[in-house]
């Protein structure tokens, strides 16, 4: 009872004393049943708050759900009509593997703890992770390896504002983020962390604000394209600290450019059933468009085709194209990979190869910003409030 007590005292203790997030992994799969295989380290399982074993290394426990309740399975013994279970790992450095829907190879790989419960008839998988950690790992998934390190500091910077700003975001389902891009993708702990952890740890805390103190929506994508969007052509609402600009950094980069053709009839036919756009009203004009700056419309904003519609049905790279007619289709000639609203990924891997620092490229692409230490900035306005 005394190992129990000193497991979930430890828990909370870590709890209270670091940023500890709890990230929805898996969360974009029905898991019906899964096996964990601890890669590096022992663990201790913790079924309905009772310690119920330690977990050696490379050994699988098989997790299902049965009857609306958890039952696992391992070195020969089995538990049943459990509502939670905890896997805590005993050293730091320990890894788990997870196998959901008995997949053979997994890419899913996690530090610190696992708690399961059961939702809608599913497993709920939350990863109790410390935010560094986590971070190492939406880095890596986000920015890719092998990059440089000032550029995984800018990374991590806008990721951790990110998950600051939007801790609340899946509250009703009990946790912080999700592992999808509808928050931040995080599909296991970094492989490759020896300059994402450099740079996660030497940023840690640090967070982008506004003019007021209040933390930045850090939008980001691949590819601006050469000229960042203003936020109001994606969304409708403009923000103080985003503008668009020429980005020269981004130009002949890996997704800098795209062509692709789609057929007239298809374009004629979104067109006219969509906007009431007639090829007899028209002819030709309804497929000629030339976009040299950044527009927020298709042709001219009298038609009322926003380019941002264009992009969803036709899965285009970006919104910044040019179309004419070739033979049977409209050719459209792109630039940019992406939204385009605020940091540009490659332009700022270009910057961070040319010398510039993180805190210079975070700047370059949010205007009006300043980088804080959260928590420091807390305590100041907390003390405020109490004289
Ligand atoms: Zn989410
Ligand atoms: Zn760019």
């Amino acid at each position: 009872m005394k190992i129990i007590f000193a497991i979930i005292f430890c828990v909370k203790i870590t709890f209270v004393f670091s940023q500890q997030m709890r990230i929805g992994v898996l969360t974009a799969l029905n898991v019906n049943s899964i096996e964990i295989k601890s890669n590096y380290g022992a663990y201790n399982i913790i079924c309905d708050s009772s310690f119920v074993s330690s977990i050696p290394i490379n050994s699988i426990i098989e997790v299902s759900v049965m009857n609306s309740k958890i039952s696992v399975e391992f070195i020969g013994s089995r538990y049943t009509n459990l509502s939670k279970i905890f896997l805590v790992p005993k050293k730091k450095s320990s890894i788990l593997s997870l196998f959901p829907n008995s997949i053979k190879s997994s890419k899913y790989t996690y530090k610190d703890t696992i708690e399961i419960t059961v939702q809608d008839g599913y497993l709920k998988l939350v990863n109790l992770v410390n935010m560094n950690d986590y971070l190492c790992g939406v880095v890596e998934a986000e920015g890719g390896r092998g990059r440089h390190i000032e550029y995984y500091k800018v990374q991590s910077l806008i990721s951790r504002t990110y998950a600051l700003k939007n801790k609340n975001r899946h509250h009703k389902e009990g946790y912080h983020l999700c592992d999808n891009q509808h928050c931040q993708v995080y599909r296991n702990h970094s492989i490759d962390n020896s300059n994402i952890k450099k740079a996660v740890e030497s940023t840690s805390n640090e967070v982008i604000v506004d003019i007021n103190g209040s933390l930045v929506t850090t939008f980001f994508s691949s590819n601006c394209g050469g000229q960042t969007c203003d936020p109001s052509y994606v969304w409708n609402n403009s923000v103080d600290y985003l503008s668009t600009f020429k980005d020269t950094f981004c130009c002949n980069t890996k997704q800098s450019n795209w062509i692709k053709r789609i057929s007239k009839k298809r374009w004629s036919s979104f067109l006219s059933d969509q906007y009431g756009v007639l090829e007899e009203d028209y002819g030709d004009l309804i497929y000629n468009f030339r976009q040299i700056d950044r527009k927020a419309f298709y042709i001219h904003p009298s038609l009322g085709i926003p380019l941002r519609d264009l992009r969803k049905e036709f899965k285009l790279k970006s919104t910044f194209f040019s179309s004419r007619i070739d033979g049977n289709d409209v050719l459209l000639n792109g630039y940019g990979f992406g939204h385009g609203v605020g940091l540009c990924q490659e332009g700022a891997m270009k910057m961070a190869d040319l010398g510039y620092d993180y805190k210079q490229i975070a700047s370059y692409y949010y205007s009006n910003i300043r980088i804080i230490n959260f928590f420091k900035n807390r305590l100041i306005k907390q003390k405020k409030i109490l004289h």
